[in-house]
Formats: C-alpha cells, structure tokens, sequence
C-alpha cells in the first residue's frame, strides 16, 4: 500500500471533543470519524488493526472449541418479553418497531436469541458442552457514550455463550475462556489484570472482568501487594467485606402474588391487605445502576428489595450511612428511608431473571408478593456491606497491602447458570431422560474498546506506539525526497522485497517534505521505520528506527529485510 492512494486523513490540531488520549489520537492519526455521539465510520487503518484483533479472537475461541456464528442484531420484543428484560433492561436499549407496529431491539447483547436456538436444535446431552460465538455490532443507547470507542453507542464486540449439563461443566467451559481470554489479550501486547467483579465473591469466580491497565480507565482495580496472593477486584463491584450470616434457602413455593393498586410501599400495601410487613415483598424491580438507586433515593421511586436466587441471597446496602449512599447513588443525602423487610437491597441486572422465576413471574407494577417467610425466603446467608476498601488496606484475602489502578474494562466473562434457560424452557434430555435446563455462561469482547484501550497503553507525545501484534502495518518505508530517482528506486525495491518476505510494509510516496512524513508516521504509530536518504544511500545503507524508543540503527541496504524480522 501506498501512503499516496490511502486514506489516512490525519489532523494537525487536538480534536476539541476528545477527551482521552485514544480518542484525540484515533481521530489525528487518520483511524476514524464521527457520524453521530458514539457511533464510528472506522477508516482502512483502524480497520486492519480490528481485523488483527478480531483474528487472535477468533483463534482463541476456536481452539477451545468455540463454533463461530452471525446472529441477527435485529431482535424480536416477544424474546425479550419471555426472558422478563423487556421491562427491566431501561433506556439503554435501542427498541424500534416494524411497519405492522411489532416491537424490536437492536441487540444490545444475544442471550435471548442463542437460548431458543440452542432450545430448537439440541436435545441431548450428548451434544454438550457447545460453546457458539459471534463477532458483531452491538447497540447500546448509553447516557453518556463518551472516550470514542471506549463507550460507543455501536460498537463491536465477540460474544461467546456455553451451554452444559450441569455446574461441573459450566465450570469447565468458563475455564476454557478465562484462559482463552488471557491469551487474547496477552497477544495484542497489552497489560492487563483479571479482576473479581461479583460483589461479595472475594476469592470466588462467578464473574471476571478483564482490565486493560490505564490512567483514564473508568474502574478502580485494587490488586493484592503479594503477587502469590493474586487477589485483584473492580472496586465498583467488589468493594464489599462480606461475610456470611445464615443460610437462607428453601423453596417460595407460599409466595403468593396479589394485586396492590397504587400502593407505592410496604406500609400502603399492609394497610392495603391488611398483612404484616414482614410478609410482603414489593415485586417492582429495578436495578442497581445508579440512576435508578439514586431516583430511589430521591424518593421518585420504590425501590425493590430482594435478590432471590435459588439459595435466596441478599445482597444489602445499608443506607443508615449516609456517605455509602452519596458515594454508590450520586445522589444528595437525604433519603426516604429503608423501606421492606431488610431494609434496602439491591438487585442486579443479571439477578432479576432469577427473581422474576422465583416469584413466579410477578415483577409488576401494581403487585406484590405475600406469605412471605422472611426466615426462608429472604434470609441473607451473603449479607455484603457496601464499603469502600481503600488502597493501602488490608487485602480482604491475605491481609497483605492493598494497590490501587485505573484500568478499562475490555472483556467480561460470567457464569450465567439457568437463568436464560430456565425463563425460556429450554432443556435438554439427561442420561435418564429427563428433562433439565441448559447451564450456560457468557463470555464478551469489546473490540473496538480493545483498540482503544491498546492506544490507551500505548503512545507518547508524539502519537501512537501501536503493539507489532496489532499494528495497521509493522513497516513504513520512508524516502526522504520524491525528487531523487534513484533514492525513489531504492525505496521502492525495499518495499516490495518487505512485502515479498511477508512484511507488511507501507510506503509514504507522497511529494511531501521529510519532516511532514515522519511526523506522520510517528502519528500513526507503525512500529518500524525505514528512512532512505542519500547520505545513508552514499554508504549503502538506511536508516532503520524504532517506533517505541527511537532507536535508530543503519542498515546495509542487502540486509534490511533479516534487520526488519
Ligand atoms: P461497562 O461496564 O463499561 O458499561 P459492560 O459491563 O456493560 O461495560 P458487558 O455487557 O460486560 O459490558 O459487555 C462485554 C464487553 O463489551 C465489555 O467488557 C466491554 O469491553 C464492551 N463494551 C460494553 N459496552 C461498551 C460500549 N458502550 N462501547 C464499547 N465497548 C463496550
Ligand atoms: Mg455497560
Ligand atoms: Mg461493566
Ligand atoms: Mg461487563
């Protein structure tokens, strides 16, 4: 390729609208533009280094036996509907409707969609484990999209879903990816940590984030001092000292869902029925995300209390201090006060299915659930107190130093049980013939994320210092000027002899100055740089610079493709 015919459109000036370093520089060094807030045209530079991304992804996941393939982003509202996130997955997701008025999404995530494929087309578990992934846009209407691809509002990501007979599999398959995605990201030259992000599971693995380590990263990382240790969580999510209380459990097989008009608390709905608090539990849910905690806080809305998942865990949030509520809500203190049986508890995105089936279904506005036994059914054998544990605390695990990073978070992967299959009835036949739902977990890449978090790791004042694994191209071959033919010649012959060795090389034959090429080569970021000029030419040799610490050595010209590999 020739610097002359690409398109490369790269900006002298800062782009006023970014903020963070990847998105200034994808912008500057040609990689990308705006069409719309956090949605991308990525131009042929960015483009290949997604390709070089999404290629490594694809021979991670096919090595541990993933089976790609394409899922439609358009997605039908009744799928949502069955699985219960119509309701509670909120503003972020993108809903349009067809022209006889159906409703639809653009898939924000595909768990819906695989679950009734996997419901369709397998039946036994002889055709278990399955692991099935896809490469593909995904929508997201975020509140903020913002850091260019960091938080788009499409964006690409691989989403890989496991299907098992049981928890021992399951357990097997997340192995496979937790391993799968350490290759991924060790191969596209990052530095990255595998956090716990559960909250409450100190030391457990029900979910892991994947954290590019940079200054502007969104999440907070503490990591244990002791490398033996290893303990290393998102501070957002695993925070919590917890500690176990009870055991909880039982079936709410008495829950019983009842028809509250316009009670809007625990109280209203007692005066209502005429049955004790501690029987009720309201069944509106909402979720954690902040902005519903902090309308609950406000007082605009009720908050929903319960975590029941098969065990019947709570996770609490004990609004009684007030500065974990200003810290976690973003909201002013004052608050309307606990409502429920114990007090407030959160329930998470991915907790509310398990809910919703527990209490059969009952997550509705204008409802509640009574015969509540607060003793079985809402017991918290995890009750986590929402507490900030600073760098330099004692880790939760060891006792060792706790250290603090910022880091990115650039895949997730997470054990997702029976949550999907269950809503959907999607079961497979046991050895005895009986019918048992599919253990799945999920496993997500942000891909264009990933490129900008390699940008994020990777440049200096002068632009881009792109990993060889993921660079655009490894080589520019730089003539210093147009205007001599023999200088042109040997360029020229370089490049193609690079080529030839399977060298990705480019070269800039634009009739530009010498120093307007180099700034731009240092912009884009190829990793080598070879300068014909014609003093070196004189001695028979050219110059060859590295992007990453501008070492620079003189190579005899029938050596430079050895120099080069
Ligand atoms: P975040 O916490 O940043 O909002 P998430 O936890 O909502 O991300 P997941 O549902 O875990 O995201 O999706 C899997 C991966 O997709 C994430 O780890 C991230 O790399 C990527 N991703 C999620 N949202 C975006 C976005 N808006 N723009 C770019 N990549 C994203
Ligand atoms: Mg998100
Ligand atoms: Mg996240
Ligand atoms: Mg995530």
């Amino acid at each position: 390729m020739r610097v002359s015919n690409l398109l490369v459109p790269t900006l002298r000036e800062v782009p006023a609208e970014a903020e963070v370093v990847s998105h200034q520089l994808l912008l500057r060094a040609g990689f990308m533009r705006k069409a719309a807030a956090g949605i991308y045209t990525l131009l042929p530079l960015a483009w290949r280094v997604i390709s070089k991304i999404e290629r490594i992804i694809r021979e991670e996941m096919d090595k541990q036996g993933g089976q790609e393939i394409l899922m439609p982003i358009i997605q039908p509202a009744e799928l949502w509907q069955a699985s219960g996130r119509w309701d509670v997955y909120g503003p972020e997701l993108f809903r349009l409707k067809d022209r006889h008025g159906r409703d639809f999404c653009l898939g924000p995530t595909h768990e819906e969609i695989i679950t009734m494929l996997v419901k369709g087309e397998i039946n036994s578990y002889k055709q278990l484990p399955l692991l099935l992934y896809q490469i593909q846009n995904k929508y997201r209407d975020e509140r903020r999209p913002r850091f260019g691809l960091m938080r788009g509002r499409e964006f690409i990501m691989k989403d890989l879903y496991s299907f098992d007979r049981d928890e021992a599999g399951l357990d097997i398959s997340y192995q496979k990816m937790y391993e799968a995605y350490t290759n991924v990201f060790s191969r596209c030259g990052l530095r990255f940590r595998p956090v716990v992000a559960d909250s409450g599971a100190i030391g457990g693995s029900d979910t892991h984030e994947f954290m590019v380590l940079a200054e502007s990263g969104e999440a907070t990382v503490l990591y244990c001092a002791d490398e033996k240790c290893g303990y290393a969580a998102n501070q957002e999510r695993a925070e919590a000292v917890s500690q176990r209380t009870g055991s909880g459990g039982g079936a709410p097989g008495e829950l019983t869902k009842v028809h509250t008009p316009g009670c809007r608390s625990v109280d209203e709905v007692t005066k209502y029925l005429n049955v004790p608090p501690e029987k009720i539990i309201k069944t509106v849910i909402y979720t954690t995300e902040k902005e519903n905690v902090a309308a609950m806080v406000r007082g605009d809305r009720e908050i929903n209390e319960i975590k029941l998942y098969n065990a019947l865990e709570c996770v609490r949030l004990d609004l009684a201090d007030e500065q974990t509520v200003q810290r976690v809500t973003g909201a002013p203190v004052g608050y309307a006060g606990p409502i429920g049986l114990e007090g407030i508890k959160l329930v998470a995105d991915h907790e509310v299915m398990a809910l919703v089936n527990a209490v059969c279904g009952a997550n509705e506005r204008d409802m509640h659930i009574i015969n509540v036994n607060p003793e079985r059914d809402i017991k918290p054998h995890l009750t986590t107190d929402i507490r900030l544990v600073k760098a330099g605390e004692p880790c939760p695990k060891c006792g060792a130093n706790l250290l603090e990073a910022r880091g990115i978070e650039v895949g997730q992967v997470f054990k997702l049980g029976i949550k999907y299959s269950k809503a959907l009835s999607a079961t497979f036949l046991d050895e005895n013939g009986k019918a048992k739902p599919f253990v799945m977990g999920c496993y997500g890449i942000g891909v264009t994320r990933t490129m900008a978090a390699a940008v994020e790791q990777n440049y200096d004042e002068r632009g881009i210092i792109w990993p060889v694994q993921i660079a655009p191209y490894h080589v520019i071959v730089v003539p210093v000027s147009n205007k001599d033919q023999n200088l042109m010649q040997v360029a020229e012959s370089i490049y193609c002899d690079l080529n030839e060795a399977g060298v990705e090389t480019i070269i800039d034959d634009r009739p530009e100055r010498a120093g307007v090429k180099f700034n731009d080569a240092d912009l884009v970021g190829y990793p080598v740089r070879i300068t014909v000029g014609s003093k070196g030419l004189a001695g028979g040799q050219v110059e060859l610079t590295l992007r990453r610490d501008g070492e620079t050595e003189m190579v005899p010209l029938n050596n430079v493709v050895d120099a080069v590999k």
